[in-house]
C-alpha cells in the first residue's frame, strides 16, 4: 500500500480566482498536516509526503520529525510556480531540512516535466502520472496503468481501476460512494499487487469558504477524515503500508518492469 500526501501551501483557491494570501495558504496547509496527525503517527502506517520546499521552510521542525517515520519526497519548490532549476533546489532544501535523502518527485497538479531534467537533478523515481482521462486537465489513457520505466526513470502512476481506469484519487474518494471506491481500490490492489493513493492534508480542514467548486469539497474536514480512517482500517487488512522509495527500490532490484518508449513531451 503506497499512501501519499501532497504536503503543500493551499493555493487551490487561486485557480478559481479566489484571493488567499501566502501566510493563509501556509496556515491551511499546516492545519491539514495537524489534522492527519493521528494517521501519520499510526505505527502501522508509513507514507510518502511529497512536500514543497516552500512549505517545509515554513515548518521545518514538523518536516524533520515526520521524516523519522515517513518518506519526504519533493513536490518541487513552490506549488504555484515552476522552473526546471527547482527540481534540484527543492531536493537539496528538503534534504537539508529532513536530514534524509530525497529520491522521489511528484509535480504539482501532475503537470508534465522533462524526465531528462528529473534525472539530472538526481531523482530515482517520479510519481507525476495519473493514467486516466480528466476533462480539461489531461488525457493519459495511452500511458501504462502501473509502474513502468521511461527514459531510464521509474514512474509510479497514481492508481486507477483495472477496468475503465476510474481514477482512485482525492476527488473520487470524496465524490464516489465509499463502498464503490473501496471496491475499485481492492480490485486494483489485487490485480496490480499494490495500490497508490494520494490526498492533500488541507482536504481534512474546513475548506467551505474559499470559493472552491462543490466537487473539490463535497466532503472535507472531519467527515472526510472519518472516511479516510475507514478506508485505512479496511486496507490494513489487505496490505502493508510502505514508502514509495522502499517500493521503487524493491521493484528496481527484483524486476525489470515493463519498459516503454513514449513520444517526447517537451
Ligand atoms: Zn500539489
Amino acid at each position: 500500500m503506497l499512501l501519499s500526501f501532497d504536503v503543500e501551501e493551499f493555493d487551490m483557491p487561486l485557480e478559481y480566482h479566489f484571493p488567499i494570501t501566502v501566510p493563509a495558504q501556509m496556515e491551511v496547509g499546516k492545519k491539514g498536516l495537524d489534522a492527519i496527525g493521528p494517521v501519520l503517527s499510526d505505527s502501522n502506517i508509513v507514507t510518502t509526503l511529497f512536500t514543497t520546499a516552500n512549505f517545509a521552510m515554513q515548518y521545518p521542525e514538523d518536516i524533520r520529525e515526520l521524516a523519522g517515520r515517513h518518506e519526504i519526497a519533493s513536490h518541487t519548490f513552490y506549488h504555484s510556480a515552476f522552473e526546471d532549476a527547482h527540481l534540484l533546489s527543492s531536493k537539496m532544501k528538503l534534504e537539508e531540512i529532513s536530514g534524509k535523502k530525497v529520491t522521489g518527485l511528484r509535480m504539482p497538479r501532475m503537470r508534465k516535466v522533462s524526465l531528462e531534467e528529473v534525472k539530472k537533478a538526481g531523482y530515482q523515481y517520479d510519481s507525476s502520472v495519473n493514467p486516466t482521462y480528466l476533462p480539461g486537465r489531461y488525457n493519459n489513457l495511452h500511458l501504462p496503468r502501473t509502474l513502468y520505466r521511461e527514459e531510464g526513470l521509474i514512474r509510479i502512476p497514481a492508481s486507477v481501476s483495472p477496468f475503465f481506469r476510474v481514477p482512485l484519487f482525492w476527488l473520487s474518494f470524496k465524490n464516489l460512494p465509499y463502498t464503490l471506491f473501496k471496491m475499485f481500490a481492492l480490485q486494483a490492489l489485487k490485480k496490480d499487487g499494490y495500490l497508490c493513493l494520494y490526498f492533500h492534508p488541507w482536504e481534512f480542514t474546513d475548506i467551505e469558504n474559499y470559493g472552491l467548486p462543490g466537487f473539490t469539497k463535497k466532503l472535507n474536514g472531519q467527515p472526510l477524515l472519518e472516511r479516510l480512517n475507514r478506508l485505512l482500517t479496511d486496507l490494513k487488512k489487505e496490505a502493508d503500508f510502505i514508502s514509495m522509495d522502499t517500493f521503487h527500490n524493491e521493484k528496481a532490484l527484483h524486476t525489470q518492469g515493463p519498459s516503454v518508449v513514449l513520444p517526447k513531451t517537451n
